[in-house]
């Protein structure tokens, strides 16, 4: 069935195709074209160490639609993981940053990489093959997951995982703490640095237990020998209670927001910048 919806377009309905759906479905054919016309960018967040330096960033994928503007992705991402986009769309991801950053020297950069790409058979190659097409060193980047994709059953996961340590890339397990078994984890896959959830982080000073956790968690990584870092600081507050607690890396709108590769270059990779006016 269609009918024409006054301004001459045609629209489809089909019955149970709810305005949800439609817009599920308008969002997935934006990102497809958004895909062809190459309008997704990246930015980078800054790392911070106690000191101030800032080490590393991590790339984050941004996305305007046409007409509902910037969308996050954490909305956009399981949809494109739904439908089937999230495999051009973590390539496209992958191959911006390696160009982006390939040439800096002073920054290591962190890229999300999902669960279903991480039970793709064959995935891990792909990242190999672009790896060497852009002549980036892997020792100099940082793959983070989340549990879940960590949990991916079937062999896919685990060979992935193996294939990306050898290459050389760092493992990051990221939003530490939220899902069921992130302790069992920790002992079946060698990842390299946790990475603490925000909502501990906004939890702070909340209640006893949440400050018992973040430390819980701190002490849990360096017992294990694992780098870690805390996400979404956005108070000075926090700042001095995860200080506190024993951490020593930050990331979080207080200590840097996600800027364009430009700038973050600009600021903090000065011989790479040279080096491109030269
Ligand atoms: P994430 O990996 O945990 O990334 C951190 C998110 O926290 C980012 O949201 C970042 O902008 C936001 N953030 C940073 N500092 C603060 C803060 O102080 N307070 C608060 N409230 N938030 C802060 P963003 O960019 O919207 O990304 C959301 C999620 O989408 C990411 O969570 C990640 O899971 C996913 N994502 C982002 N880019 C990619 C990508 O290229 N590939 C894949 N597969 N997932 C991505
Ligand atoms: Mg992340
Ligand atoms: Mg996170
Ligand atoms: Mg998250």
């Amino acid at each position: 069935q269609s009918k024409a919806d006054g301004k001459g377009r045609v629209t489809f309905f089909e019955p149970g195709m709810d305005e949800a759906f439609q817009t599920r479905r308008g969002i997935e054919e934006s990102l497809r074209a958004s895909l062809r016309d190459d309008t997704f960018h990246v930015v980078y967040q800054p790392q911070v160490d106690v000191e101030g330096n800032v080490p590393a960033v991590e790339a984050l994928l941004r996305w305007k639609h046409p007409e509902l503007g910037e969308i996050s992705p954490s909305v956009f991402i399981p949809l494109a993981e739904e439908c089937g986009l999230i495999m051009p769309i973590g390539e496209f991801v992958m191959r911006r940053v390696f160009e982006e950053t390939g040439r800096w020297c002073n920054l290591r950069v962190a890229i999300n990489v999902s669960a279903v790409q991480m039970r793709t058979p064959g995935y891990a190659t792909q990242v190999m093959q672009l790896a060497a097409r852009t002549g980036i060193d892997p020792s100099r980047y940082e793959i983070e997951l989340t549990e879940t994709a960590l949990l991916g059953d079937g062999p896919a996961t685990a060979e992935n995982f193996e294939i990306l340590r050898r290459l050389g890339f760092s493992i990051v397990l990221d939003d530490f703490g939220t899902g069921y078994s992130s302790l069992s984890l920790l002992h079946r896959f060698h990842v390299d640095k946790i990475k603490i959830d925000r909502t501990f982080v906004h939890g702070l000073g909340e209640s006893g237990e949440v400050n018992a956790l973040v430390t819980a968690i701190v002490k849990l990584a360096k017992s294990f020998n694992l780098g870690v870092i805390a996400e979404g600081v956005e108070t000075e507050e926090q700042l001095r209670e995860l200080t506190l607690a024993g951490y020593s890396m930050f990331q979080g709108f207080l200590t840097g927001m996600p800027q364009p590769a430009g700038e973050i270059a600009a600021r903090y990779e000065p011989a790479a910048t040279m080096r491109l006016q030269a």
